[in-house]
């Protein structure tokens, strides 16, 4: 004789409430992916949650510098329509990520390619986030969000070796949300989740964890820019570092406000102080002293903030075989990257894409099946991202981490790529979705790519270009009319 519960779990393919813990871009972007297939969704966010932009405790990173992808644009807009247009409304905006970067290489000063067609967007993170929770209130009714409130553990029953999870407590003064029974649970609660020590207490195995630690470091100040850099040609700077030797990099992003985030990133445990004399030395000590020399015209609006939470981290939730039914989990706290490559927004939207687009074609129960195929569908594309950040961040000498087989032959060829592709708009196009999760690196060698490349690298040998120097770049120099690049994103 099965007990009745058997039956109640077994048997339930519900979809009255789903529960997000955690009200940042994963919670709201899992919101968004499950509004049209559940009556009611809750986020459960502890910190208590303004209109304004502005950082908050539970997302420290707010002060640091985001970029987004293109496909992670293209996917927030697809999820949240009008996104693009609203953040413009509260002044940020779109600037050509080529022909208005200016890019110190490894190599000297990027050729800027007003062809490329990308497209960046200049915003601080918490003016994208405060307008993604405005649309998600606005479009989705059926999603309440409960913050200033802390999510304490999960309900659960075991049934066998399976553990489902029921519902979540939490420290709610109201006695109603102390206890919240839920279909689905997500954990969103970002790259600290304490869903795996959970795992443990209740018997569970832990996923395997694989981690690369470039020993990186963000140390960020915000500034008000100097009048006259409107005029100006460029919307970002950013010195590179050069490894093994030159673990320094700074970046100047301008954002709304006509303010800059200015950033000394250092690798290879080579971090930036954070009083104000050491940081704006270690800025001097990048391998172009122009940051400093521009920040003597602005001024300064924050403190230095540090955040060293930059380990590539991969839960390995597709490898995993215990029986967890009723909890997934999204974002950061199942793949997070080293900021320095931009792909953790891109990921969240992604992961929540590939979540509507299984729940709306499954009926059955939401247990242990349905949680595996979409970590095992999720883990197909962030291979390819994960690959891209950690093969960079294993270049330095003192990460940590596993080198892929062939690992010096891959790097060598791909500075031989990237010598040809600086100079190559449509290689660098093509290159381009191997960052933001778009493709398979064979998929992109194709004969016309390999034509392209062994053309360019024949051009490098026969007459070689040579790239400017640090001092020969004027970034002074005013604007010239450049056309709109792309007006808003096309949604297909
Ligand atoms: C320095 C730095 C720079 C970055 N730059 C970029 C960039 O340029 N581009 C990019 O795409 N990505 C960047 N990222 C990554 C990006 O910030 C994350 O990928 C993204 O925020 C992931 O979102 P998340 O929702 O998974 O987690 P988080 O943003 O960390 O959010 C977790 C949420 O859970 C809440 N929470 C935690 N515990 C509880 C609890 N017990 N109860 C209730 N709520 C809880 C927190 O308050 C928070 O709101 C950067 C990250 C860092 C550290």
């Amino acid at each position: 004789m099965f007990p009745l519960g058997f039956f109640v779990v077994m048997t339930s393919t519900s979809r009255q409430h789903a529960l997000i813990i955690g009200g940042s871009i994963g919670g709201m972007t899992a919101a968004k992916a499950l509004a049209p297939h559940f009556e009611r969704i809750t986020i459960v966010e502890r910190d208590p949650l303004s209109d304004r932009a502005e950082p908050r405790r539970g997302v420290p990173q707010g002060v640091q510098p985001h970029g987004l992808l293109p496909r992670g644009r293209t996917e927030l807009e697809r999820m949240f329509p009008g996104l693009m247009k609203a953040v413009k409304a509260e002044g940020a905006f779109e600037f050509d990520g080529s022909a208005e970067l200016a890019r110190f290489t490894s190599r000297g000063w990027a050729p800027r390619h007003d062809n490329l067609g990308v497209s960046a967007l200049a915003c601080t993170r918490p003016l994208l986030e405060t307008t993604m929770r405005r649309l998600l209130r606005e479009q989705s009714p059926n999603v309440r969000i409960v913050d200033g409130t802390r999510f304490n553990g999960f309900t659960y029953t075991k049934l066998g070796d399976e553990v489902i999870v029921t519902g979540a407590k939490t420290d709610a003064k109201d006695p109603a949300l102390q206890e919240l029974s839920a279909d689905l649970v997500i954990d969103a609660t970002g790259r600290g989740t304490k869903s795996y020590k959970w795992m443990d207490e209740v018997g569970l195995p832990a996923p395997r964890e694989v981690r690369v630690d470039a020993k990186c470091n963000y140390a960020t100040r915000h500034y008000r820019a100097p009048a006259e850099a409107k005029h100006w040609w460029w919307r970002s700077l950013l010195i590179d570092s050069a490894p093994p030797d030159h673990a320094r990099a700074v970046s100047i992003l301008t954002v709304e406000g006509g303010r800059w985030i200015v950033t000394a990133i250092g690798t290879n445990g080579d971090y930036a102080p954070t009083d104000e004399a050491g940081w704006l030395a270690y800025i001097r000590s990048a391998r172009a002293p122009i940051v400093a020399d521009l920040l003597e015209r602005a001024e300064p609006l924050t403190d230095v903030v540090q955040n060293r939470t930059t380990i590539n981290i991969w839960r390995r939730m597709h490898e995993y075989e215990a029986k967890l039914s009723g909890l997934l989990l999204m974002g950061d706290g199942v793949c997070c990257f080293n900021p320095n490559y931009g792909q953790g927004l891109t990921s969240s939207a992604l992961a929540a894409r590939s979540l509507s687009e299984r729940i709306a074609q499954h009926q059955g129960p939401l247990d242990y099946h349905f949680m595996a195929a979409h970590y095992d569908s999720q883990a197909r594309w962030l291979e390819e991202g994960w690959s891209y950040s950690t093969t960079l961040d294993l270049r330095w000498p003192k990460a940590e981490g596993e080198k892929p087989a062939f690992y010096g032959f891959m790097r060598w060829c791909a500075g031989l790529l990237e010598s040809v592709a600086i100079h190559d708009p449509i290689l660098l196009r093509k290159l381009l979705p191997l960052l933001d999760f778009g493709a398979n690196r064979l998929s992109i060698i194709t004969p016309s790519f390999l034509g392209r490349f062994y053309f360019g690298l024949f051009r490098n040998i026969v007459a070689p270009r040579k790239l400017l120097a640090a001092a020969e770049l004027d970034v002074f120099a005013k604007a010239p009319q450049r056309p709109t690049l792309a007006a808003d994103v096309a949604v297909e």
